[in-house]
């Protein structure tokens, strides 16, 4: 029986296609800029986003803290959501590495910054005040249940950015899923934008590496300060060949997971015990809650579905009885079906199993 897993994206294991694309790349020393695979990978990214240059990077920590320290200096302030990746879950590293400054913003439900908050958080120029240079949105926005951040706002925010004299960074870890969930390319929608950055290894598959996007110039700086961060990359064009997959063809199925959340989330929201905001379904991620009254426990459940059904399921605030899931490749329809079946027997409900259910 295989196994379920819906912790995350980043789980995805390689392709078959991906393997055998890495066993047979061109490759070469990559610091002497000699890497034709990581070359291909960097100018196909800087085309697909519409920049003039992409540069290969081992995570999206890295990407983000790239980027960051690209274009801020010491002591600059740069504004982010408070339930940002680059603000909660990078270790603190644009202070650690760049003497940097976070200022932040509530998260709204939709993903976005109130945009009169972003205005007033501007610092002035004045002795007595840090320099804001930076802006940093999340697309999709992880900390608002993967919500896609459109266009229309994304647009807003690079013009309060240009008028500051700001430069806007999209953390774009997901940009492909909001792209798919907006119905448009990765190009318009990060326009507005001085730099993305971009995960290859999480719903696309790769099992390394993100490229970031943006101006020559930008680019040209980002190198520097990517090998000061220890990643001059050698023959790495092995990676960059499973990367080139992922930007060509794995960024162009993602409408799949989309759906195959939304029958896990609509299947669970019919189940007694268990409370969903379906409206909160809108890419690849959503929570749910075990209700106070269920008659078994979040960590009973967690257990039992692993070690009878083989599926992993990951408890977001065990107290407030939350988890949270994520679709990606390896999940199929057939699995959506095989966990509503496993989570309702687990509860003890009267149901029959789902059709074109196997287990
Ligand atoms: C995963 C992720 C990152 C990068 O994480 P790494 O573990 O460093 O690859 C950055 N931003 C967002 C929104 C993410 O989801």
């Amino acid at each position: 029986m295989n196994v379920i897993d819906l912790r995350s994206d980043t789980v995805t294991v390689p392709t078959p296609a991906m393997r055998e694309a890495m066993a047979n790349a061109a490759v070469g020393d990559d610091v002497y800029g000699e890497d034709p695979t990581i070359n291909e990978l960097e100018a196909t990214a800087a085309e697909m986003f519409g920049k003039e240059a992409g540069l290969f990077v081992v995570s999206g920590t890295m990407g983000n803290l790239t980027s960051v320290l690209t274009h801020c200096q010491r002591g600059d302030e740069f504004i982010l959501g408070k339930q940002s990746h680059i603000f909660r879950y990078e270790a603190g590293s644009a202070a650690m590495y760049g003497g940097l400054q976070p200022n932040t913003l509530e998260v709204q439900p939709d993903g976005t910054l109130i945009l009169e908050q972003i205005r007033g958080a501007i610092r002035w120029d004045n002795p007595h005040e840090p320099v804001t240079r930076l802006i940093c949105l999340e697309n999709t926005h992880g900390g608002a249940s993967g919500a896609p951040v459109p266009l229309a706002y994304i647009e807003q925010v690079a013009e309060i950015a240009r008028e500051h004299n700001l430069k806007l960074h999209i953390d774009g870890a997901r940009i492909f899923n909001a792209a798919t969930a907006l119905n448009t390319d990765v190009k318009t929608l990060t326009a507005p934008a001085d730099s993305v950055s971009v995960c290859l290894s999480k719903g696309l598959c790769a099992p390394v590496g993100s490229v970031i996007v943006g101006s020559k110039d930008f680019i040209k700086r980002a190198h520097r300060i990517r090998k000061s961060l220890g990643g001059g990359m050698r023959q790495a064009g092995i990676l960059a060949a499973a990367g080139l997959i992922s930007l060509r063809e794995m960024s162009t199925r993602l409408a799949e997971d989309h759906t195959n959340a939304r029958l896990l989330a609509e299947g669970l929201a019919a189940t007694p015990y268990i409370a969903v905001k379906l409206e909160q379904v809108r890419t690849n991620m959503f929570f749910f809650t075990l209700k106070p009254d269920a008659p078994i426990t979040v960590s009973d459940l967690i257990a039992r579905l692993q070690a009878e059904h083989n599926i992993i399921i990951r408890p977001y605030n065990a107290e407030r009885g939350e988890f949270r899931v994520v679709t990606h490749y390896w999940i199929k329809q057939q699995d959506v079906y095989t966990v509503l079946n496993a989570v309702r027997s687990l509860l003890g409900v009267a149901v029959k199993p789902i059709e074109g259910a196997a287990d």
